[in-house]
This record gives structure tokens, sequence and C-alpha cells, in this order.
């Protein structure tokens, strides 16, 4: 049985002040969470998170990772310096990323392996813009983002990793994949890596992304192959963040 994991994903939102009283209002309400819960948090806030939730049942981590561990490469953050701050999870391949900031399959795989190699567990965006979608490409995107990473670091090392799938046109845009619709990307995902390990595949959580919100996670959490959530708008606020924790 797969632990259910909601994590938020605050983006570029967030100030000192808000995410000290998000973060009290997330402890306040974590005796009633059902699922794991973690948040991944602008770089510069982590030391600020680190303080506030060690100790606490509540998982951190950052929404990108460098894919160098040192040297040239202005503004970017290390995974040896995620490390010097406890964090336990990187997102990779947000669809932000990779539509807004360049970020090919390849840098995707890049990041997820740097991830690793500091003991972080990646989660791994995964998702197809609308016109894939409509165009009847959805597995055949997903497919080629997932087996970027297999291809790079093997599919064991999706055992230690979370999966999101994230329809682009999902995020933030008060769409939401039907509870169906999703089921049937994360089975595909679940399927295409039980035909390479059969038991990596019944163990790594693969969480659904896109407008997730307390009136819809019941509903989606509860279908076979979705473990959870990863959540943009409504973690920005404690008491919607905690209703969706408390399904599942
Ligand atoms: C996300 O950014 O990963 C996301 C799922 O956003 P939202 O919940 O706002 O759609």
């Amino acid at each position: 049985m797969r632990q259910t994991l909601v994590a938020g994903n605050w983006k570029l939102n967030g100030s000192k002040e808000s995410i000290q009283e998000l973060l009290k209002g997330i402890l306040a309400g974590m005796s009633e969470a059902k699922t794991a819960v973690a948040v991944c948090a602008p770089y510069i806030y982590i030391p600020m998170v680190q303080e506030i939730l060690s100790g606490t049942e509540v998982g951190f981590g950052s929404e990108s990772i460098s894919e160098h561990d040192s040297g040239a490469f202005t503004g970017e953050i290390s995974g040896s310096m995620l490390n010097d701050f406890s964090c336990q999870y990187a997102i990779v391949g947000h669809s932000e990323r990779r539509t807004i900031f360049g970020e090919k399959d390849a840098d995707t795989a890049n990041k997820f392996a740097a991830a690793r190699k500091y003991g972080l567990t990646p989660i791994l965006c995964l998702g197809e813009l609308l016109e894939e979608r409509e165009a009847g490409t959805t597995e055949e995107v997903v497919a080629r983002q997932l087996d970027a990473v297999i291809g790079l670091e093997g599919v064991g090392a999706l055992a230690d990793a979370v999966i999101a799938y994230e329809p682009v046109w999902a995020i933030g845009t008060g769409l939401t994949a039907s509870p169906q619709q999703a089921q049937d990307v994360h089975a595909f995902i679940r399927e295409k890596i039980a035909k390479l390990d059969a038991g990596v595949a019944e163990k790594v959580q693969i969480l659904y992304g896109g407008s997730v919100n307390g009136g819809n996670a019941d509903e989606l959490f509860s279908m076979p192959d979705i473990d959870g959530g990863l959540i943009g708008g409504a973690s920005l606020k404690a008491e919607d963040f905690l209703a969706i924790c408390r399904a599942g």
C-alpha cells in the first residue's frame, strides 16, 4: 500500500511574513491530515522553512535544482547547498520550467540525477500541453518525458522518486482533469514502469497536479493509481491546503 503524499509548490509567491503565517497554520492543522505533507519553497526562504519545520512531520524541499555540482553557473542552487538546509525534495521538470525557461527533457533528467546524487527525493513532473491532448499524443509525450529519466538513471532510480502527472492545461487554470482522465494517465505511467520493473512500479508514488482543491481532492485521491497531489494555488492558504491533506 503506497502512502499518499500532498506536496505544495509555492512557485514565485510569498514573503517572510506570509510564509511564517502559512506554516503556522499548516502545523496547527496537521493532526487532521490523512496524507504525508511537504512544501516546496522558493530558494531564499528555505533556511526559514527549515527552522520552522525541523522536528515536525511536514517535509520540505525546493522548486528546482541545478544539474551542476558547483562552478561558474550564476544564479543556480546545487544539491549540496540544498543538503546544507536539510531539504528532502526537489521538484524537477515542472511545466513552467519546461515551457517558460526552456528546460528540455534532457535537462530535467540531469536535474533528476543531481537530486538523487545528493540524497534528495526528486518530484518529477510530467504532462502534456492542451494541443498535445487534443492531438491524442498524451501518452507519447509523457512516455518521452519519462524515458529521458529512465535512459539516464535507469528504472530503479524511480523507486526512490515521486512522479507528478500534471496536464499543463490544468495547471493554474481551474480546469481539473476528471478523476478518470487522470487515472488513465497514471495507470499508463505505472504500466510503462511495470514493463521494466514491477517492484518499482508498485512502489513509486504518482501524484496528480492541476487545480486540485478541497472539493475535488477526495475523488482524485480515491483512484487506484493516484497517490496524492502536487498543489500550486491551493497550497498558499493553510486552510485550502489542509482541506486537501484531509482527503485521501
Ligand atoms: C502546479 O503548479 O504544480 C500546480 C498543480 O498548480 P495548480 O494547483 O495551481 O494548478
